[in-house]
C-alpha cells in the first residue's frame, strides 16, 4: 500500500454499513429490505461515477427513499367525506376491531358448536338491529356492488325502470346506467331530467319489469321547475322498488333534512335499500342491502354474491361502527362551530407566540363524497398564504387545506382535536423554510 490519495471509489460506504444507518434501517420496516437496498445501490453507484461525494451517500440514499404505502393525511379541506382521502375515517373502536380480526378469527365458525356459521353474523345482526324495519340484511364490498348484485339477481334479461333525472355519474367517470347495463339488465328510462311523474313509471311497467329503481342524486341538485315521484308513490305500482340511498344514513338526521335514510325509505315501501358503508355511516367501504327477506335471500344465494363477498376486516370494522355509532364522521358533522372557532384561535395564538402570523376566518364546510349536496356547515379556518399549500401537502405530515381567493384555508372541522398540535408543527416547519 502506498501513501498516495485513496481512490474515492474505494471510500464509498459498504452496503451493510449503509443499511445499519438508523434512518435506512427504519425504512426497511415499511418499504421492505429489497427496496431499501435498491435505493442504497443507486446512491453508491452515483458516488462511484463521481456525481456525489462518498460521504454524501448516506444522505442521498435517505433522500431517495420512496414514500411507503398510503400515507395518513390531515383533512383540513372542510370536506367531511372526501373520496380522494378515503372517505370516512374509522373510529378507534373500528380500528381495534380490524386489528383483532386481522389474524385467524371466527368470522365463519361457531366456536360453541365447532360448526360453520353465517359469515359476518356480528355485523349482520348489528345492521339488522340498527334498522328493525328491514326484514333481512346483507353486506357486500361497496355500494356499486350492492346495486350490481340487485340488478343481476332481480333484473338480468329484464328491465329496470328509472327516471332520466337519476341516471347519475358517481365519480371518476363511472356512471350508474353503464354499471346497471353491464349486468344484462335493460334500462327503461322514463320522464325527463327535471320532471318525472308516477304516471311516467306506470306507463313503462309491464311483464318485463324487474324492478323500479329510485336513485338518490347524492352529488348534485336540480332546482327550479322539478318534480319526482317518491318511494311512497312508487310503492303503489305493484313491482319491487329498489332504492339506492347512497349515503348510508340508517335513521333520519335533522342536520341533513334532504338526505334519505334506510329506515324511512323502508317505511315508505321500498322493497330493497342499497347504501355505502363509508359515507355518512362513518364505517369501512361496504355495500349495505336491507329489505324484504325473500329478495335479500335471493341476492345472498346468487352466484355473483360470492364475487362481491366482503372481507373479514371490513366485517369487523362495520360491526364496531354499528355498535359505536359516534364515529369521527358524525363528530365532524355535528361539531359546534363555536368549538371549532376556539380551536382555530388557539392555533393562531400559539403560532403567534412563535412569531408566525395567521388569521382566523369563518369558513363553510360540506358533506362531500356523495351526500347532502345542498348542505353547508358553518365552520372556522386558519388562513395562511396560498404558497403554503404545496409544502403542507408534501411535508412529512401532509396537511390538506383549500385555496380560496388567494389564501390557504385550514378548516379544523374534519381534523381530530388531538391533531391540532400536528397542524401547528407542520405550519411551523413550512414557515421556517419560508424565511
Ligand atoms: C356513493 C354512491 C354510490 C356508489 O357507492 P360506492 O360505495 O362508492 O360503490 C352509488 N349510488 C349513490 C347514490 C351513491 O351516492
Amino acid at each position: 500500500m502506498g501513501d498516495g490519495p485513496v481512490d474515492p471509489r474505494r471510500r464509498v460506504p459498504r452496503t451493510d454499513a449503509l443499511l445499519a444507518d438508523p434512518r435506512l434501517a427504519a425504512a426497511t420496516a415499511t418499504l421492505g429490505r429489497d427496496r431499501v437496498k435498491a435505493v442504497v445501490a443507486q446512491a453508491q453507484e452515483r458516488a462511484r461515477r463521481g456525481e456525489i461525494d462518498p460521504e454524501a451517500v448516506r444522505d442521498a440514499a435517505v433522500a431517495a427513499l420512496p414514500p411507503s404505502g398510503p400515507r395518513p393525511v390531515l383533512n383540513a379541506t372542510g370536506v367531511v367525506l372526501h373520496t380522494n382521502l378515503g372517505r370516512a375515517p374509522l373510529s378507534p373502536e373500528a380500528v381495534a376491531a380490524v386489528v383483532a380480526a386481522s389474524g385467524h378469527t371466527d368470522v365463519e365458525l361457531d366456536l360453541s358448536t365447532g360448526r360453520r356459521a353465517r359469515r359476518g353474523r356480528d355485523a349482520l345482526d348489528a345492521l339488522a338491529a340498527a334498522v328493525p324495519d328491514a326484514e333481512a340484511v346483507h353486506v357486500v364490498n361497496n355500494g356499486a356492488a350492492a346495486l350490481v348484485l340487485a340488478a343481476t339477481a332481480l333484473a338480468a334479461g329484464r328491465e329496470i325502470v328509472v327516471s332520466r333525472g337519476e341516471l347519475v355519474e358517481i365519480g371518476d367517470g363511472f356512471r350508474l346506467p353503464d354499471l346497471l347495463e353491464s349486468t344484462g339488465a335493460r334500462l327503461r328510462e322514463v320522464g325527463t331530467t327535471n320532471r318525472t311523474t308516477l304516471a311516467d313509471y306506470a306507463a313503462a311497467i309491464g311483464p318485463r319489469t324487474g324492478f323500479v329503481l329510485k336513485v338518490h342524486p347524492s352529488n348534485f341538485q336540480i332546482t327550479g321547475f322539478t318534480s319526482a315521484a317518491g318511494v311512497r308513490q312508487l310503492a303503489t305500482l305493484g313491482v319491487p322498488v329498489v332504492a339506492d340511498i347512497g349515503s348510508g344514513l340508517l335513521r333520519a338526521d335533522p342536520l341533513l333534512p334532504d338526505e334519505p335514510d334506510a329506515t324511512t325509505t323502508l317505511r315508505d315501501g321500498a322493497t330493497l335499500v342499497t347504501a355505502s358503508g363509508d359515507k355518512l355511516l362513518g364505517g369501512p367501504q361496504a355495500g349495505l342491502l336491507l329489505g324484504a327477506a325473500d329478495l335479500v335471500d335471493r341476492l345472498r344465494h346468487h352466484p355473483l354474491a360470492r364475487a362481491v363477498r366482503v372481507d373479514k376486516l371490513t366485517l369487523a370494522a362495520l360491526a364496531a361502527t354499528l355498535h359505536h355509532p359516534d364515529t369521527p364522521t358524525r363528530a365532524a358533522l355535528h361539531t359546534d362551530p363555536g368549538v371549532l372557532r376556539q380551536r382555530v384561535e388557539r392555533l393562531r395564538d400559539r403560532l403567534g407566540a412563535d412569531g408566525r402570523k395567521a388569521e382566523v376566518v369563518p369558513a363553510v364546510a360540506v358533506v362531500g363524497g356523495g351526500g347532502a349536496p345542498g348542505v353547508e356547515l358553518d365552520s372556522w379556518a386558519l388562513s395562511l398564504p396560498e404558497r403554503y399549500a404545496t409544502p403542507l401537502r408534501t411535508g412529512d405530515q401532509p396537511v390538506l387545506g383549500r385555496v380560496v381567493r388567494g389564501r390557504l384555508l385550514l378548516d379544523l372541522r374534519c381534523v381530530p382535536a388531538d391533531a391540532d398540535e400536528a397542524v401547528r408543527a407542520a405550519v411551523l416547519r413550512v414557515a421556517d423554510g419560508d424565511d
